[in-house]
């Protein structure tokens, strides 16, 4: 799933004025600083190991995270701004009604729950999974995979998710860390950086890792269909949807989808046509 949200508050703390205009910014500096430091590390620690520099797939990969950034920073400024939609919620908002832990609690709660059913939307809903397949088409599974998203979904994300954020009413400085906190998850659990097995029984408990992650991008549907967790696996534990094989396994299997697997499958226009072509290049 994509992860992406850039809020557009209105300005009433002046001491958050900059961080808060200059949050796309800082937002392209985290995804494209991260990508980078991940695949530096994913090179010195790898999980998979592999003979060849995917320089073609991390150019498609950057090339749509390029495009979704703009496009979503266009469509944040189509919805209005933090005044305008916080205007239809109620005032004073939960969050001040509330203990701040406990509305921050219930807002990470309701924003991971609603990200896990749009993901599992997106799976069983055929003209959203031919959106969705985009990111699964990626046969090779690294750090670039987590920007691999078509547009469409980006947007209809964005649409869902961002009032969602905005309900509680909580401070801008909040939601623009935990957006921020997801954002760096999401390229965590997509890198192909090894955690010892150990670690990862742990680790995945409370986030999704890496090992976690990987899983849902198997071709086999029964691990498609599984693991959506976004960043917490919470709701795959309490509805049955959370997968495991043994840890040797995830270093070796294969990943994308069953079909869409030649290079040629990955060119830029051809991913951005798929959910128009898909009946006309036959896909199931
Ligand atoms: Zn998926």
């Amino acid at each position: 799933m994509s992860n992406s949200i850039t809020l557009a508050p209105s300005h009433d703390d002046p001491r958050l004025a900059y961080l808060i205009d200059q949050q796309s910014l800082f937002l392209l500096v985290v995804i494209f600083g991260g990508m980078l430091v991940l695949l530096v590390l994913e090179q010195l620690w790898p999980r998979r190991h592999s003979m060849s520099v995917p320089v073609g797939h991390w150019l498609t990969n950057w090339f749509l995270a390029s495009i979704n950034f703009f496009v979503l920073f266009w469509l944040t400024l189509q919805l209005g701004n933090w005044a305008l939609l916080r205007s239809y919620f109620p005032d004073p908002g939960l969050y001040e009604r509330l203990q701040p832990l406990l509305a921050i609690a219930l807002i990470v709660v309701l924003v991971e729950f609603a990200s896990y059913w749009i993901h599992r939307l997106f799976h069983r809903v055929s003209g959203l999974w031919r959106l969705h397949a985009v990111h699964h088409t990626d046969t090779t599974f690294d750090v670039t995979t987590s920007q691999r998203h078509h547009t469409a979904e980006v947007a209809i994300d964005t649409i869902i998710l961002l009032p969602i954020f905005l309900l509680f009413g909580a401070p801008t400085l909040i939601l623009v860390s935990y957006q921020l906190v997801r954002v760096l998850l999401v390229l965590f659990n997509h890198s192909n950086i090894y955690l010892p097995a150990a670690v990862d029984r742990v680790l995945r408990n409370i986030i999704v890792t890496p090992d976690f992650h990987r899983l849902h991008h198997s071709p086999d549907p029964q691990f498609t269909n599984s693991n959506y967790g976004t960043v917490v696996p919470w709701f795959d534990y309490l509805f049955g949807t959370a997968r495991k094989v043994p840890f040797e396994d995830t270093a070796v299997m294969p990943v994308g989808l069953e079909y869409l697997r030649k290079s040629g499958d990955s060119r830029l226009d051809r991913l951005l046509l798929l959910p128009l072509m898909w009946r006309r290049w036959g896909l199931p």
